[in-house]
C-alpha cells in the first residue's frame, strides 16, 4: 500500500487541518502526496520555500450569492464559486459545474486536479474550478438563461482571457455557455471570445471540442491497451454516465471496434447486448433532456432497465467511469477484477475511490486516472483559445488530429514518468509526477509568490 513520506505528511495534516470537513478535496491532495515523495526524494529543492504548501493553497477563491426568479416569479437564491487554483502555467483554466452536491470543498478537489491535468496537456493553462449548487433538472430554458445570467453579473469581473478562463462540466453544456458569454460581452462591452471555451461554432467555438473529453479519454485507453498489445477491437466495454463524455466516448470506442454494452445515468442503468444505440442516447439526453431509462422502453427487448442497480456488475472488458466523482468503489472494482476486466479509463473527474483504484492497480488492470485520460476536453479547450487568439478557426479533422497528438504526448509523458521514477505501469504516480514537475518549475522562478 502507497503511503505518504514522512517529510510530506505534516503538508498533508496542515491541508486537512485548514479545509476540514472537505473530503472530496482531501481525497485529491492525498492522491497526489502519495506520489510526490518519489520526487522529494530525488530533487530535494521541490520540498523548499514551502511550494509543496502552496500548490495546495488556491491562489484565490470566490464564493458569491447568485439571485434569480423563477417561473412563478419567486425569488430564488443559490450559491456561486470560483476557485483560482494556480497559474503558474497560463491564465486559470477549468469548466463550471451546475449540481446540488457542489458545494466549496468539491470545487476545490476540481481545481487541484484540474491544475494538474492542465500541465500534463504541455498547453499554456492554469487551473480552476466553478460552479455553484444550482440543480438545472426540470428547469425551464427561461430559467435557466435567468440564473446563467445572474451568475455571470457577478463572475465577469472575475474573469478574461489573460486571467481565467471557464468553460462547461457538469450542469453546463452549450446551452448555458451561450447564456453566460452573451451576458458577459453586454456587462463589459467587450467580444472577448476567448473569455469562454465549449462555445457555439458561430461566435468562435472549435470544432471537435463537444466530442474532445470522449474522444480523448478513449485515446487515452486505446494508447494504454496498445502497450499490451490489445485494442478495442472486439472488447466488451462498459461507460457510466449518458452525459456529454460518455456518449462520445461511446462514440470512438464504437468506431475503434469496441462494443459498448452498458452506460447509466444518476437514477440507473441501461444493458443492451445488441450494443447501446447512441442515436437513441443522444435524442433522449441532448433533445428531450430525459431519463435513461428512456432507452430501455424505446428499444424494446434487447434492452433492459436497471432501476438503481450497480453497472459495474456488468461483465466487461474495459470500464470508462465518466459520470461523477466516488463513483466506482472498492466492492465494485472487486466485482470488475473477478469478471476480468483489463484497462480502465477514468473518463470524470476521480471517479473511482482510493480503495477502487488500489484493488485495480493490485490486481494489474491498466489504470488510466482522470488528469491523464480525460484531459482531452480542456486541452481541446486551449486550442479554442489559441484559435480565438488568432481570429481562426481550423477544420474537425485538424482539431481532432491535434487531440489525437496530445492524448499520445500525455499517455506516453506518464509512462516514461512512471518508469524513471521506479513504478512502471503505474500512469497516477506518472501523471502526478509529470504534472507536478511543470507546475513545481514555473512556480520556482516565480520566487514566493
Ligand atoms: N470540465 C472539463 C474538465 O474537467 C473541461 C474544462 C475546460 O475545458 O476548461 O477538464
Amino acid at each position: 500500500m502507497v503511503h505518504i513520506d514522512e517529510k510530506l505528511e505534516p503538508i498533508l495534516a496542515e491541508v486537512l487541518r485548514r479545509n476540514a470537513g472537505e473530503e472530496e478535496f482531501h481525497q485529491a491532495v492525498k492522491e497526489v502526496l502519495e506520489s510526490l515523495g518519489r520526487v522529494v526524494a530525488k530533487h530535494p529543492r521541490y520540498a523548499n520555500h514551502a511550494l509543496i504548501e502552496r500548490l495546495c493553497e488556491p491562489e484565490r477563491q470566490i464564493i458569491f450569492r447568485v439571485p434569480w426568479i423563477d417561473d412563478s416569479g419567486q425569488v430564488r437564491i443559490n450559491r456561486g464559486f470560483r476557485v483560482q487554483f494556480n497559474s503558474a502555467l497560463g491564465p486559470y483554466k477549468g469548466g463550471l459545474r451546475f449540481h446540488p452536491s457542489v458545494n466549496v470543498g468539491i470545487i476545490k478537489f476540481l481545481g487541484f486536479e484540474q491544475t494538474f491535468k492542465n500541465a500534463l496537456t504541455g498547453l499554456p493553462i492554469g487551473g480552476g474550478k466553478g460552479g455553484s449548487d444550482f440543480n438545472p433538472r426540470g428547469r425551464s430554458e427561461g430559467e435557466i438563461m435567468r440564473f446563467c445570467q445572474s451568475f455571470m453579473t457577478e463572475l465577469h469581473r472575475h474573469l478574461g482571457e489573460y486571467t481565467d478562463v471557464p468553460a462547461g462540466d457538469i450542469g453546463v453544456g452549450a446551452r448555458e455557455i451561450g447564456f453566460m458569454f452573451g451576458q458577459y460581452k453586454r456587462l463589459t462591452n467587450r467580444y472577448e471570445a476567448g473569455v469562454l471555451t465549449g462555445k457555439g461554432l458561430v461566435y468562435g467555438g472549435s470544432r471537435a471540442r463537444t466530442e474532445a473529453t470522449g474522444y480523448g479519454a478513449t485515446y487515452f485507453v486505446q494508447s494504454m491497451l496498445a502497450t499490451k498489445k490489445h485494442s478495442f477491437d472486439g472488447k466488451r466495454v462498459v461507460v457510466s454516465g449518458a452525459g456529454n463524455v460518455a456518449i462520445y466516448a461511446m462514440k470512438k470506442i464504437t468506431e475503434f471496434g469496441g462494443k459498448v454494452v452498458a452506460c447509466s445515468d444518476s437514477n440507473g442503468c441501461v444493458v443492451d447486448e445488441k450494443g447501446i444505440d447512441l442515436a437513441v442516447v443522444k435524442e433522449i439526453k441532448e433533445v428531450q433532456r430525459e431519463r435513461i431509462a428512456e432507452y430501455a422502453r424505446r428499444k424494446g427487448s434487447s434492452a433492459r432497465y436497471i432501476e438503481g442497480g450497480s453497472i459495474w456488475d456488468v461483465p466487461c472488458d474495459v470500464a470508462m467511469p465518466s459520470a461523477t466523482q466516488n463513483e466506482l468503489t472498492g466492492k465494485d472494482a472487486r466485482t470488475l477484477v473477478h469478471n476480468g476486466i483489463v484497462a480502465l479509463g477514468e473518463g470524470a473527474n476521480m471517479p473511482c475511490t482510493p480503495e477502487a483504484v488500489r484493488v485495480f492497480q493490485e490486481a494489474g488492470v491498466m489504470f488510466g486516472p482522470g488528469k491523464a485520460a480525460n484531459a482531452g476536453g480542456v486541452a481541446t479547450s486551449a486550442l479554442e483559445m489559441q484559435q480565438n487568439a488568432s481570429r481562426d478557426s481550423w477544420t474537425f479533422e485538424q482539431t481532432e488530429a491535434r487531440l489525437a497528438n496530445i492524448m499520445r504526448d500525455i499517455h506516453d509523458r506518464c509512462a516514461e514518468t512512471a518508469a524513471e521514477y521506479g513504478a512502471p505501469g503505474d500512469y497516477v504516480l506518472g501523471s502526478n509526477i509529470a504534472g507536478f514537475v511543470r507546475v513545481a518549475e514555473a512556480m520556482e522562478a516565480f520566487g514566493v509568490i
